[in-house]
């Protein structure tokens, strides 16, 4: 594991600097997990797998080599961690991956997360490639609300993006969630220049007229893909475009996320833009990731982490699961760094590595 420091002395030079820090009596009050910023973190994002059943451009390279199974997490160590987290104060978990729905009996983990007293929120982002088959059950296990990542709605496109996936099949899987119960499921689009920029007025009307929210996320410098400063499109160009087509009224909603939300007379749907780089979220962070091999990662955009596997394999207890998580709030920096790496990324992991 990381020492913890006090000081933000892994961090860049810039914004993580001479930020005002919180004494470690105030951090390690019982049953809280607070880093050194004062920030509460009551939201766990756990990717179950690093494999995909899809080859997104931005996500993955063409030929990726996933983990061994061994190094994986095994589910019963996955609610191991989820039940650390909740009796830490985390109240919301999302599953992610890789795609979590691509996972061998991803029901066993789902139904016992659904059922984990204290976790009011669980939620599932998805490639929704596997929904027709899984919207009712994941709905009857309790999970709250899934997001949807879709890119394009043109079949062509879609397999350009995704280098193998079938578009029909995931808006089926749309579909199926809404039929099975779903309200407010989410559809996230990555705004590409050049790539789907001409497609962002179509998608807010697919999402208005399925009765659903979209988000639009600029692209991250996550893992070695080269050219992806040419397709960087900001939150702000996509919305003032936006705005020529739908009449915007800025929304105060959140759901506790980075987004920003947006609404449209007439419609439920929000339109939410997620802009790590023209608009920096990190001072409200209330969340951490772990990786499908139990690496606890307090911030997506930096290196640093601590590592859960070795602790769940050690056969120590829960108080000292809990104490390595309650470590980790040591190395939580203040934020990213992502502005100035688009094409050479300081962060080396791919996306489906520390979950999206
Ligand atoms: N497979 C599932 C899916 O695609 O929704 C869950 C995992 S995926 C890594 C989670 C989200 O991360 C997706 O919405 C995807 O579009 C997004 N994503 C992946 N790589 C990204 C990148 N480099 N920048 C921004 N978003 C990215
Ligand atoms: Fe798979 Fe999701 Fe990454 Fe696409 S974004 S390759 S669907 S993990």
């Amino acid at each position: 594991m990381h020492n913890e420091t006090l000081m933000p002395e892994n961090t860049p030079a810039g914004m993580n600097d001479f930020k005002p820090q919180v004494s470690p009596e105030v951090r390690h009050e019982a049953g809280a997990l607070v880093d050194k910023y004062g920030r509460r973190i009551t939201y766990v994002r756990l990717s179950i797998t690093d494999r995909c059943d899809f080859r997104c451009t931005y996500c993955m390279a063409e030929e990726m080599t996933f983990l061994p199974r061994h190094e994986v997490m095994n589910f019963e160590e996955c609610l191991r961690v989820a039940k650390a987290f909740v009796s830490l104060g985390t109240t919301k978990l999302r599953l992610t991956g890789g795609e979590p729905l691509v996972r061998k009996n991803v029901m066993w983990l789902i139904e016992r997360l659904g059922a984990l007293p204290g976790l009011d929120n669980l939620v599932l982002t998805t490639n929704g490639s596997q929904l027709e088959r899984f919207a009712a059950p994941l709905k009857a296990a309790g999970v709250k609300r899934l997001n949807v990542s879709l890119d394009t709605l043109d079949s062509e496109r879609f397999r350009q993006i995704t280098r193998i996936g079938d578009l029909n099949k995931v808006l089926r899987g749309i579909d199926a969630a809404t039929n099975a119960g779903f309200t407010r499921t989410k559809l996230n689009t990555v705004m590409m220049k050049g790539v789907n920029d001409d497609e962002f007025v179509t998608l807010v009307r697919y999402a208005v007229d399925h009765g659903l929210d979209i988000s639009f996320i600029e692209e991250m410098p996550l893992g070695e893909i080269h050219g992806r400063s040419t397709t960087y499109i900001s939150s702000e160009e996509t919305r003032e475009r936006l705005a020529e087509h739908f009449d915007l009224i800025p929304s105060t909603e959140s759901s506790g996320g980075p987004a920003r939300y947006w609404r449209i007379p007439g419609s439920d749907s929000r339109i939410g833009f997620i802009s790590p780089h023209s608009h920096n979220f990190c001072d409200t962070c209330n969340r951490v990731r772990i990786t499908a091999k139990g690496e606890l990662y307090p911030c997506l955009g930096q290196n640093d982490a601590v590592n859960l596997l070795e602790v769940l394999r050690s056969g120590a207890d829960d108080a000292a699961l809990r104490q390595r998580i309650i470590d980790s709030m040591g190395i939580k920096p203040y934020g990213h760094d992502f502005t100035q790496q688009m094409d050479a990324p300081q962060v080396v992991r791919f996306m489906s590595m520390t979950g999206g």
